[in-house]
């Protein structure tokens, strides 16, 4: 392949041209000057669109239990959510595990019973997890399986209820002992499920995941997976997925650990320094010293170590606790520090580890008006204070509570999504917030060099010139990885011919 691709406004780079020879960039500098150097190569006229380095997803999830998995994502009522798992009941699966739920956008914000899943699911067993995988909800078929498990009691006890009054809401620890009681998929089914999973990144121009929690039956199938569709793929295991050595592993690299240091703001248990607005708590925290000090020496094995932390408090005692034990920042991710005061936010850009966010979470979490006093309001999701403070933000989508897609969390980023009227001068420029998604705390930032193997997307339009509120609909009109087309638009593939 000998291609000059002109016309075109390339990231980071001087120049409008690009010549790309087999699997890499031969030149890049501008047409007029260089064009002539390169008789017979074919000239692409890439008409002003953008070219960017391959974009990376920071912090993303694949679930082996969604080969049975329902998306509850934007049902507006109960029973529109009992309509969707009712399709799949007849498919006849052994288990259903459905995701995404959000009761603030259900008419009377009333949480699912179990009474309202038997209606539909009768006796196969049925999780619904929250839009935040911090709540579930479980159905009487399942209950029973829980019972026989021995880990009803405890859910019970901690109610002071009988069982004929459990609603089968459960939080937390209670969610993770529910899925081991989840029939495993199998390796070649699991396979299968990352293959289109990788396929669907690869059409949005995404080359670099990190994918977290990763447990033992996933970095099985992962370790063992030879066709990567030529991506990177970097992840963060959950420390009960045992201790493993930091670096390759077959196709894949082991990055680190990830564990939890709060829970949600929608389950009101993300770790808060005050009370929430309309629930009498401030949240939980669940770093124990046992899970502090697992991550302290995977650190020191040279694993980073990636804590989620969401509630100021939360974000707070995570520096604190690290510091003391001597991690430098450069080894610590913070997953989400979605609300970040001030005073935090000192701390931070003292301590300086990864923040890694999801601009998304602008879009869905509207409700946080309800959840937070006004003044702490204020500082959700403040990417341009921490911007300015000198923080190296790292833009993900935490699929699947989020979607997968990049360009809607750089448009959240740019636009603040629902939430732009509560501290829209927060909003990050287009320059800024892509930049986010061309790096990752793994294997740091993606660019196009002279020499450099041919990896990068060309847009369908310019990022320059494009209105903030174009940038959702943004789509790779081509993708290249290691000097392969992956992905071609109509337009381009008839200037390729
Ligand atoms: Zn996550």
């Amino acid at each position: 392949m000998r291609l000059i691709l002109t016309n075109a406004q390339i990231w980071g780079v001087e120049g409008d041209t690009l010549v790309i020879r087999e699997d890499k960039v031969e030149k890049i500098g501008f047409y007029t000057k260089i064009a002539e150097n390169f008789p017979g190569y074919k000239v692409v006229d890439l008409a002003g669109r953008s070219v960017l380095p391959p974009l990376h997803d920071s912090h993303t999830h694949i679930h082996s239990l969604e080969v049975w998995s329902v998306d509850l994502r934007g049902v507006r009522s109960v029973q529109e959510l009992q309509l969707r798992l009712s399709h799949k009941v007849r498919e006849g699966p052994p288990f259903i595990v459905g995701r995404g739920w959000d009761e603030n956008m259900f008419d009377g914000k009333e949480t699912p019973t179990r009474w309202d899943l038997d209606e539909v699911t009768k006796d196969i067993p049925t999780m619904i997890i929250r839009v935040c995988g911090h709540v579930a909800v479980v159905n009487t078929a399942l209950i029973k399986l829980m019972e026989k498990a021995g880990i009803l009691e405890k859910i019970l006890q901690a109610r002071e209820i009988s069982k004929g009054d459990f609603d089968g809401v459960i939080y937390e620890d209670e969610i993770a002992d529910v899925k081991k009681l989840l029939p495993r998929p199998s390796m070649d089914e699991l396979k299968a499920l990352i293959q289109a999973y990788l396929k669907k990144y690869v059409s949005f121009g995404v080359q670099y995941l990190n994918i977290m929690s990763v447990g033992p039956d996933l970095l099985e199938a992962l370790g063992g997976m030879t066709n990567t569709l030529g991506m990177r793929i970097g992840i963060y295991l959950d420390p009960g997925a045992g201790f493993h050595r930091p670096g390759s592993l077959g196709g894949v690299r082991i990055c680190g650990y990830k564990d939890f240091a709060d829970g949600s703001f929608g389950g009101r248990t993300a770790k808060i320094s005050e009370r929430y607005k309309d629930k009498n708590t401030s949240g939980v925290f669940l770093l124990t010293d046992e899970k502090v000090a697992f991550l302290t020496q995977a650190a020191k094995e040279g694993h980073q170590i990636a804590i989620h932390a969401i509630g100021d408090e939360a974000v707070r005692r995570v520096v604190e606790i690290f510091r003391k034990k001597g991690i430098p920042g450069n080894d610590v991710r913070i997953e989400h520090a979605s609300l970040v005061t001030p005073d935090i936010m000192k701390e931070l850009s003292s301590y300086r580890p990864h923040i890694v966010v999801q601009p998304h979470f602008l879009v869905s979490d509207w409700w946080l008006t309800n959840a937070l006093p006004k003044h702490l309001l204020r500082w959700v999701y403040p990417f341009r204070t921490m911007v300015e403070n000198g923080l190296i933000l790292y833009g993900s989508s935490d699929y699947p509570v989020e979607p997968l897609n990049p360009y809607l969390g750089i448009s959240a980023a740019v636009t603040r999504g629902l939430l732009r009227c509560v501290n829209g001068e927060e909003e990050l420029d287009i320059d800024e917030a892509v930049r986010m998604y061309l790096r990752d705390p793994c294997f740091g930032a993606s660019l196009i060099r002279e020499g450099s193997n041919a990896s990068f997307l060309v847009l369908g339009e310019s990022i320059e010139s494009i209105s903030p509120y174009d940038i959702s609909a943004l789509r790779p009109q081509a993708v290249f990885l290691n000097g392969r087309f992956i992905e071609v638009g109509e337009d381009l593939l008839n200037q390729l011919k």
